[in-house]
């Protein structure tokens, strides 16, 4: 199966779904999965309070080679640009052998906060030497885990003199979670081992919960592009990858460009992280808090030149889970790990962090050349004229019209829709 999919955006819907099955990348059944959507009685299941269904657009970026290997990426995301910038990196990665990525293994952590410890000094010691049971306790909670080769590992203990209430300790347990995101698993051993951990500190336990900065569990993708695939009209390969390491290096002595350069990052992984059910603010979460690792907040994507190639390299945590939490519960983010065809958490981390490095490419390409708005507007344009009212053959004309003359808001499409509706009134009393 080839993810490179020619002029796959010119279809329809039903003729998009038609070529994905002629590849098969999609049964029958999956296309019909994906006409249900998520249905309210399964939403009830999921949250609280439920009144309704929230739809997104979920689409497929194409053209990406991870590993050696075609994927398909859903993503779901309502802004315009992400997938048609993601696919046309890809394809750019593509043509100089796609990209390739690695991912740690599944080592979450999780915190108990213990105050009031009578010898922090002591209780470091203590809490180290209970080390073997207090693991067995929390691998009691996990039978499954366990079962799976997973489980807790290890145990960290960190005095904490200065803090605004005082001193404390904080005991880390670390988890082997293999394919889940991790939190419940790690949050139920963290409370387990609790009180056991009040024992042999003397603390009074307070906090028991995961951390999100998941820095033991990083996911790093890499891509050699030459040159010539990324020259534009009037502007040579060389050019645009230069221009590119210096749009970078922004981004490395500047946190306010850093910000908007991960955003870029986040656009992408966020789409595949969202798509196939996973947490995207712990996602989030870890991506921004490993950005500033440092002291200060820098970029997760770096590129440089090296014997007149560019080079690209990500690296951030990526907690995200092909089982547990909603992956498995919501039928289309059940049916989009399915399309991925991710065997386990690590190989779904390994294409979520290239496709975060083909979005930072494509943002990065287009600020360098032709601006990102000229791309963006176009597509933005349709959803402006649908915010104008615009309907069937109105979007694509309003949006046109705009895009014309340089003016993509919502006065604009207002006017240029009542214009059109004013026109195609005459020329109907005309015909009358
Ligand atoms: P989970 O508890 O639904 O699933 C994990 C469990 O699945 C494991 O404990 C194990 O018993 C079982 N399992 C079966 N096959 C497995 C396999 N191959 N690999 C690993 N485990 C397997 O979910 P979770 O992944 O522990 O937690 C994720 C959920 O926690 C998400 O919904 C997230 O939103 C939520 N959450 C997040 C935070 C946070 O990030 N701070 C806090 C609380 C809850």
């Amino acid at each position: 199966m080839s993810s490179r999919l020619p002029g796959f955006y010119n279809l329809s819907i039903e003729s998009r779904w038609r070529a994905l099955a002629e590849q098969g990348w999609l049964s029958p059944e999956d296309i019909s999965e994906l006409q249900r959507g998520l249905e309210l009685s399964r939403a009830d299941k999921m949250i609280e309070n439920v009144i309704g269904v929230y739809g997104l657009p979920l689409g497929v970026a194409t053209n990406f080679l991870v590993n050696g290997r075609d994927v398909l990426v859903p993503m779901v995301v309502e802004e315009p640009s992400v997938v048609a910038g993601a696919s046309k990196a890809a394809l750019a990665a593509r043509e100089c052998g796609g990209f390739t990525a690695e991912a740690d293994e599944s080592l979450m952590v999780g915190q108990v906060q213990l105050l009031d410890v009578p010898d922090l000094e002591r209780a470091v010691q203590s809490a180290l030497q209970h080390q073997a049971e207090i693991l067995a306790l929390a691998n009691a909670q996990d039978p499954v885990l366990s079962g799976l080769g997973g489980g807790a590992r290890s145990l960290r203990v960190r005095a904490l003199t200065e803090t605004p209430v005082g001193p404390m300790l904080v005991v880390e347990l670390e988890c082997d979670v293999r394919d889940a995101m991790g939190a419940n698993a790690v949050n139920t051993m963290v409370e387990a081992i609790a009180p056991l951990l009040a024992t042999v500190t003397g603390g009074r336990p307070n906090l028991r919960i995961i951390t999100n900065l998941a820095d033991r569990r990083l996911a790093r993708a890499r891509v050699r592009l030459r040159p010539e695939v990324l020259a534009v009209q009037g502007l040579d390969g060389q050019t645009v990858a230069r221009r590119i390491v210096e749009a970078y290096a922004l981004a490395v002595v500047d946190p306010y460009r850093a910000a908007t350069h991960n955003k870029g990052i986040m656009n992408g992984v966020d789409a595949v992280v969202i798509a196939t059910g996973n947490d995207w603010r712990a996602v989030e979460a870890g991506a921004h808090a490993y950005a500033a690792r440092s002291g200060r907040y820098g970029p997760l994507a770096h590129w440089q030149l090296v014997d007149g190639e560019l080079h690209g390299e990500l690296e951030m945590p990526l907690a995200v889970g092909t089982v547990g939490g909603a992956t498995r519960v919501h039928p289309v983010a059940r049916l989009a790990l399915g399309l991925m065809g991710a065997s386990s958490a690590r190989a779904l981390a390994e294409v979520i962090a290239a496709v975060g490095l083909a979005q930072n490419l494509a943002a990065l390409w287009a600020l360098v050349t032709e601006g990102i708005q000229r791309g963006h507007m176009e597509l933005h344009a349709r959803q402006v004229a649908v915010a104008a009212g615009a309907t069937g053959d109105e979007i694509e004309a309003v949006a046109r019209a705009m895009v014309a003359s340089r003016e993509v808001r919502l006065d604009a499409a207002q006017r240029l829709l009542q214009q059109m509706r004013k026109r195609r009134q005459g020329d109907a009393s005309d015909e009358a």
